[in-house]
């Protein structure tokens, strides 16, 4: 079998203060670097879906034909010339190429200056130079915004089940065992899908707590001989457009079976409704409540600065929780990665033991968010290159480029010049920080840094400083969002929906 296979990742926030340009995507940003043809290949041994995919093909000598894989790190909307040239280039392989089979390896959450729907735009203009009888199947991010246009130009959509994600490779492979049963398949497969009516705060997602566990668990176990691959995507609740949201959709050899399969799951998500909503604390209450625990503990408390995380579109350089952590004297307090590269250049310049006087951080735009002046000790410098360790990107080369750790009292900041997400240890240990050693550890991610953070961690918090990345979709200024999907969670019984039965009973 010929296969012709390619990568396009975005993850659009569309509130997000910066644009993802071609060169973007060329450097990767924090995912592997752009590449083409057989350069593609050597991403089989890296934990995306891309290499579950040619390692699971590969082991039955199909002949694979790799364009090109190219990622670039969450931010605003895809540039207009971004997305044509990449898009562009799989297309015109695909009119140039006869193949028995496509395989993608995209996002789900991807928004283009001039297109909406990343995703569903590039399956579509594929799905018009191949007709209705080659199969494309595509992997997806389990924070996709799925849309109609995706399921019906796709012969198969695979989504992540793991959030942090450690089951990327694995995915891969699964769309490798869907693309096999549907070109098996002797009779048409069936597809259904249903939409959830609520946004989920990406913090709620969260696959190793309560409800996102329970409901993959049994979204697994529905799997059979007739129940193809069935697939939940809590969704991206950071992007302006009608069919931003959480999806349940099916394959399977009868409708019949389809219909009870999302069934169940979109009803056990429904019914829990008030189980994904989730309490987030100020950064002052999180920085206390840190040293509360930590001031009986041997191991970190590490607090999540989720709105600036840098995978959610954020820049990674709000100052909230620094300013927090100094003015309640955190000790033992380290906080990573401040994206800055003016100030790296600067303490790169006055060398380590010397002293520097900088505004540092707080270019976010977001009202709240300011620079944080103060003068800093330059502690540790060093080239920002190391290999990640953690159990999800585990092996991969990451360059931050200069990077220096700062200190005041005892607060070190991990400052570097490239932007990425703190979900690795390692990333503190380039910075000349020890993370195990530490009493408060502030890192700028949502969840991936569960990983590799949690077994370390005494407790974990979630705070909201002023930042991008709204934690709460219900504090973004939505547009262009579909009417019948909620922005939050109904929460309690002292939510909005409670409120509006007491305002029914005042009326009788
Ligand atoms: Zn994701």
């Amino acid at each position: 079998m010929k296969i012709l296979i390619a990568g396009f990742q975005h993850e659009t926030n569309t509130f997000a203060p910066s644009r993802a340009d071609y060169e973007s995507f060329v450097r990767g940003e924090g995912f592997p670097a752009m590449v083409r043809n057989e350069d593609v290949f050597q991403l089989q041994t890296v934990n995306i879906p891309i290499g579950g995919f040619i390692q699971e093909m590969q082991a039955e000598v199909h002949h694979l034909i790799p364009v090109i894989w190219a990622a670039a790190s969450p931010s605003a909307h895809v540039t207009r010339s971004a997305y044509e040239r990449i898009a562009g280039e799989i297309v015109d392989a695909v009119r140039a190429t006869r193949v028995d089979a496509i395989y993608l390896d995209l996002h789900g959450a991807m928004v283009a200056e001039h297109v909406d729907d990343g995703e569903g735009e590039l399956l579509a203009r594929i799905r018009n130079i191949v007709g209705s009888d080659i199969p494309v199947v595509a992997s997806l991010d389990l924070h996709a915004n799925v849309t109609e246009q995706m399921l019906r130009n796709a012969s198969g959509l695979v989504a992540y089940r793991t959030y942090p994600h450690v089951d990327m490779a694995d995915t891969g492979r699964a769309a490798a065992h869907l693309l096999r049963r549907l070109m098996a398949s002797e009779t048409p497969v069936t597809m259904v899908y249903r939409r959830i009516p609520f946004l989920i705060p990406v913090n709620a997602m969260c696959t190793l707590l309560e409800p996102a566990r329970g409901v993959y668990e049994h979204l697994v176990a529905r799997e059979n001989k007739d129940v193809l691959s069935i697939s939940f995507t809590p969704g991206f609740p950071a992007a302006d457009f009608p069919e931003c949201g959480p999806m349940v959709w099916c394959y399977a050899s009868e409708p019949a079976h389809a219909d009870a399969a999302v069934a169940a799951i979109y009803d056990e998500i429904v019914q829990r409704e008030s189980e994904w909503a989730v309490e987030f604390l100020d950064p002052d209450e999180a920085v206390r409540e840190a040293q509360r625990i930590a001031s009986r503990a041997s191991r970190p408390v590490v607090i999540a600065d989720t709105q600036d995380n840098p995978h959610g579109g954020a820049d990674s350089n709000t100052t909230g929780m620094l300013r927090a952590l100094v003015r309640n004297k955190a000790q033992g307090a380290a906080l990573g990665l401040m994206w800055d590269p003016e100030v790296a250049r600067m303490a790169h310049e006055a060398g380590k033991g010397n002293d520097i006087t900088v505004a540092l951080g707080g270019k976010s735009g977001v009202a709240g968010d300011f620079p944080f002046e103060a003068t800093f000790h330059v502690e540790h410098l060093s080239d920002g290159k190391c290999i990640l360790d953690g159990p999800m990107m585990h092996g991969m080369h990451v360059d931050v480029g200069p990077t220096v750790c700062l200190r005041i009292d005892d607060v070190r900041v991990a400052v570097s010049s490239v932007k990425a997400p703190m979900n690795d240890r390692n990333l503190f240990r380039m910075a000349g920080i020890q993370p195990e050693k530490m009493k408060i550890l502030v890192n700028k991610s949502s969840v991936h840094f569960r990983a590799d953070f949690g077994p370390i961690a005494e407790r974990i918090l979630v705070a909201k400083s002023p930042g991008p990345m709204a934690a709460d979709p219900a504090d973004l200024p939505w547009k262009r969002l579909s009417a019948s999907t909620r922005v939050r969670p109904v929460a309690s019984l002292n939510s909005d929906r409670a409120t509006s039965i007491i305002s029914i009973q005042t009326n009788d």
